[in-house]
């Protein structure tokens, strides 16, 4: 199963992609997760998308493109993966679809995740991120078991720089000009399903896991 979560930052992509790997036994791959494992670590790559990111804007298509198709290629995307974040422009899915079409493959479904922007700004501003293993909490709807701690890794959690308002506005603004799109992308293709977001967490999981199962 190939599935792609769509929505603005913050809908819950991350959130629901995680529990949804778990439930069908394949990988969860976040773009920004892989940018911001390379910001800590200081590689070339990292050093690259940091600017663009703490700005709020998008990473150049170039840097992120051949970094997904090659990680589709592991053994364990097999069968199948969950993208989150990716992809967010329409070059980009359509590089996607072109890789997947060599393979005789395409996307099953491109879920999105829809929240108001007037919710997002509040959800931003709660969220809480793991270091180690890039979970996600919220300070009320989704607390960790140990405030400040990772219940997954014992990781410390921190408040991301590109969550703070003003840069969260400017992320708003960036998905509605250049992800957007990719809603009318899918739906031509018949792989688009829309889940009202603004549910509590578990109700959204029902939501997406009765269309997948
Ligand atoms: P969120 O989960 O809040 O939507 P992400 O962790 O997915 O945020 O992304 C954080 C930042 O990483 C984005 O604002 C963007 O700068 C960069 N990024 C992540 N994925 C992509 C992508 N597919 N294309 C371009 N930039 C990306
Ligand atoms: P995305 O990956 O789309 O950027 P996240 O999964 O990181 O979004 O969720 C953004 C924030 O909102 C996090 O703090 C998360 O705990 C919280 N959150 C996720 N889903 C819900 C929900 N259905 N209701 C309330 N808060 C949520
Ligand atoms: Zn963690």
């Amino acid at each position: 199963m190939k599935i792609i979560m769509l929505g603005a930052p913050g809908a819950g992509k991350g959130t629901q992609a995680k529990m949804l790997a778990d439930r069908y036994g394949i990988p969860h791959i976040s773009t920004g997760d892989i940018f911001r494992a390379n910001i800590k670590n200081n590689t070339e790559l990292g050093q690259k998308a940091k600017g663009f990111m703490d700005k709020g804007l998008l990473v150049p298509d170039e840097l992120v493109v051949d970094l997904v198709i090659d990680r589709i290629k592991n053994a364990d995307c097999m069968r199948g993966f969950i993208f989150d974040g990716f992809p967010r422009t329409v070059p980009q899915a359509e590089a996607l679809t072109y890789a997947l079409n060599n393979q005789n493959e395409k996307i099953d479904y491109a879920i999105e995740v829809e929240v108001p922007d007037e919710n997002i700004i509040e959800r931003m501003g709660g969220r809480r991120a793991c270091v180690g293993c890039g979970a996600t909490y919220h300070v009320v709807f989704n607390a960790p078991k140990v405030e400040g701690i990772c219940d997954h890794c014992g990781e410390k959690l921190i408040l991301r720089d590109d969550d703070k308002p003003e840069t969260v506005k400017d992320r708003l603004k960036v998905y509605h000009d250049q992800t957007q799109p990719l809603i009318d992308f899918y739906a031509e293709k018949g792989a688009h399903v829309r889940i009202d977001g603004t549910q509590d967490i578990m109700k959204v999981f029902e939501d997406i896991t009765k269309i997948l199962d």
